[in-house]
Parts: C-alpha cells; structure tokens; sequence
C-alpha cells in the first residue's frame, strides 16, 4: 500500500551558512520552493530552522518528489506523518510505516528538538523498536537497515519519517546574482548553466545564431535545452544573436586558421557589452581545458581577454565522460545529440591555430570595422522568456 504522507520535511544545505546569509538562504529558498511547486495550490509552508515543512494538505507528493529534486537548495527531503507528541501515537504511526515497507530489516534513530520531553532518543528508539518488532516480521539491523524509520520529536508535533531523497544540493537561484551563459546546443553548455544555476547564480542565456547557415530546428533545439534548464530557475531568458554577417565578415578578413579564435573574441565582446547592459557581473560558459583548438590554455587567454566582465568557466576541469554522465542525469543529452549544425560547426577551418597570438589576432581585426557589426549584433538581438509551461513570448 502506497504511504500517504502529510508533509515534506526538506533539509538545508551549506549549513555553514550563519547569520544574516543563512536568513538570506532560507528566503530565497523559500521563494524558489513556491515557485517551482505554484501547480499545488493547496501546499502550505513553514521554514524552520531545521528545514522547510511543506504541509501537503492532500496534494500527491509523488508528483512533487520529482519536481522538489530539482529546487537547489536542500540536501535532501523525505515524506512525513506527525502525530501529537505521546509515545503511544509515535508507536502508531511508526507501525503503520512499517507495516507499509517491503524492507525486512529495520533502525529507528530518533532526535529531539524538544528537549523536554520525557524520553531520551534511546529510549525513544528502544520503545518503538520494541513496538515493530512485536506486531511485524520486520527485525533490527543497525549496521545496514533496509528502513530507517527517522522520528523528530519538534516542538509542535513529532514527525516520522522513512526515506530521504537526494535534494538538488547547492545555493537557492538567485541569492549570488546572476549570470550570462553562453549556450549553445551541444553537450557542454547545457551543463555548465546546470552548474551555475547550482551554485546560486540566476542564468541568462545568449545564443550565436547564423541563419540561414544554421537551420530552425538547431535554433528550437537550443529553446529546448534552456526550456530543460528553465525548470531549476522558474522562467529563464535567452538572448538570441543574429551573428551571420559578422561571422562572414570574419572569414572574409583572417586567416583561416585564426577564424575560430577571432570569431569567439566577437563572441565573448558580444557577451561582455550585453552582461554590462544588463548589470550582470559574470559570463559562463561550456570551455574545457584542451577540448579543442579554441580552448588550448592558449586560445583561452587570448579569447578572454577582451571581456571585462568575470568570465567562470564551471567545466573547465572535467572530463567530457564527467560532463555526458550529469548531461544523461539532467535530461539534456537526449536534445543535445540531435544532429543540428551549430554556428562553429559550420564555419569550421580545418587548420585552427591551438596556440593564437595576440597581435596577430589584433593584426585581422583591424582589417575590418567589427565594432559596427558586433553593435548591429546587438541592436538586433532577440529576447525570449522561456517557462516550462508557457511557450516562449518575445519581452523586448
Ligand atoms: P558544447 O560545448 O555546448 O558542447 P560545442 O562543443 O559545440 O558545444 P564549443 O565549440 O566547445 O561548443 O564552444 C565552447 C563554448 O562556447 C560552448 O560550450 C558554449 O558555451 C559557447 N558557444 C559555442 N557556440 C555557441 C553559440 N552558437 N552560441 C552561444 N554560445 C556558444
Ligand atoms: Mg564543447
């Protein structure tokens, strides 16, 4: 029989936080919990200094479960039932969990919060282990219990609990600031978003779009992976830049060994001009260390340099077998490997320089005027909002 649960007791992480910071955590997380489960209008909530107390008042918590997984924030969660604090109904409901479990070894680990009720945890434990062992075929196992029958004992009532879900772990979106990721639509940036959105930052999306060397299908993919990825931050918002005429501009001018590295400078001056209007103090984006040409430790100086704004790059260290494992557990890799052409695939020289020179990189720009086409660039983005309900809307 499937266990109806009252309550979803969520736990905190970076529990380092104190003060004002853990106030600031605790909101924001708040806010995001409410955000991402606004569909269950009949939840009520209660943060508390141990964790966030959703009360479902008859809301399915199997659906929530998968939704709640995807809020950063907390380490983990469980479904709950709470009962007035007397031994005897502890022992009840504990039973009925229990009764309710294919596990056939058990641990009871009680805790208190509510340091003046009668019972030790121990002795808490030792009654209502005494209570299980005698009405089920259930027996201890303190080492390696198949169930752990969690119970705190708060102030108001005492709630029991049986299993822990992973929580997404990191900082709630948005108490660091925000973002500008550049995404495009292969493996890598999908998850470098994931990561920054991890650690607290809300995430803008700029996307390089060379129509109509790139098709609609790889722009709607892109809409796709930052719809996935809408889901961790309520709604996102992507910038999508008419880059032809300045990526044909660059092919016309340089060296075809430097067109890559020329070309990602323009990207990067794009970026940087679009984070200051829009007061975003950091850039992310999917390079990794020695992936390709463009991101020997070399091409990432010389890339770099022309931006102001910090530049983070959160899978500068991973291995790509690192980054496919979090892209299948994320969901974006199934979107990712369909076969549309990017903008960088399409222009590809089939020599690119691995370790670029800065003078030679100023040397090509100064044969053509790119600050008036990186400005038409930006006159001419488009900006979408993207929820994961609603279908994208323009907002500019
Ligand atoms: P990904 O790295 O996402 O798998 P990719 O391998 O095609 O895509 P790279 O050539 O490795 O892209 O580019 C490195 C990073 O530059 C990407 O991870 C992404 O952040 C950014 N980038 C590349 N192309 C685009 C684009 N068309 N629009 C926005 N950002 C882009
Ligand atoms: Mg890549």
């Amino acid at each position: 029989m499937e266990i109806k649960y009252e309550y979803i007791v969520c736990r905190y992480g970076e529990l380092v936080l104190k003060g004002k910071n853990r106030r600031d955590f605790i909101n924001a997380l708040l806010k995001n919990t409410k955000q991402t489960l606004k569909e269950f209008k009949a939840l009520t909530y209660e943060a508390r200094h141990d964790g966030l107390y959703i009360h479902l008042n008859g809301e399915d918590y199997g659906k929530i479960k998968t939704l709640l997984a995807k809020v950063f924030g907390f380490v983990h969660f469980s479904g709950a039932i709470a009962c007035e604090k007397e031994i005897d109904k502890i022992a009840q409901v504990a039973l009925y969990l229990a009764q309710n479990t294919k596990a056939e070894t058990f641990k009871v680990l009680a805790r208190r919060q509510d340091k003046r009720f009668k019972m030790t945890s121990d002795e808490i434990n030792r009654a209502i282990a005494g209570v299980i062992l005698k009405n089920t075929m259930l027996k201890v196992d303190v080492h390696k219990p198949q169930l752990k029958l969690y119970i705190t004992i708060a102030n108001d009532l005492a709630y029991l609990m049986e299993e822990k879900s992973p929580g997404a772990g990191g900082f709630p979106v948005g108490i660091n600031g925000r973002a500008l990721c550049f995404l495009s639509g292969g493996i890598d940036s999908p998850i470098s978003a994931y990561l920054t959105m991890k650690k607290g930052l809300r995430v803008e999306f700029i996307h390089f779009a060379s129509m109509p060397y790139t098709s609609k299908q790889a722009l709607d993919k892109v809409k796709e992976l930052a719809k996935i990825l809408a889901v961790y931050e309520g709604e996102a918002i992507l910038h999508i830049v008419p880059f032809t005429d300045l990526q044909l501009a660059i092919y016309e001018h340089t060296d075809e060994s430097y067109a890559i590295t020329i070309m990602r400078r323009m990207m990067y001056r794009i970026g940087d001009e679009l984070a200051k209007r829009r007061h975003i103090k950091l850039i992310t984006n999917g390079e990794s260390v020695g992936q390709v040409a463009s991101q020997t430790i070399e091409s990432l100086d010389v890339i770099a340099k022309v931006a102001d704004t910090l530049v983070l790059r959160p899978l500068a260290m991973m291995d790509k077998s690192e980054i496919m494992t979090l892209s299948r557990n994320i969901g974006t890799y199934e979107v990712s490997i369909l076969p549309y052409d990017d903008c960088c695939t399409i222009f590809e020289p089939k020599n690119p320089t691995t370790k670029p020179k800065l003078d030679k990189c100023l040397y090509y720009e100064s044969k053509f005027d790119y600050e008036s086409l990186i400005n038409d660039c930006l006159d001419k983005i488009e900006t979408i909002k993207i929820t994961n309900e609603i279908e994208d809307e323009d907002i500019f």
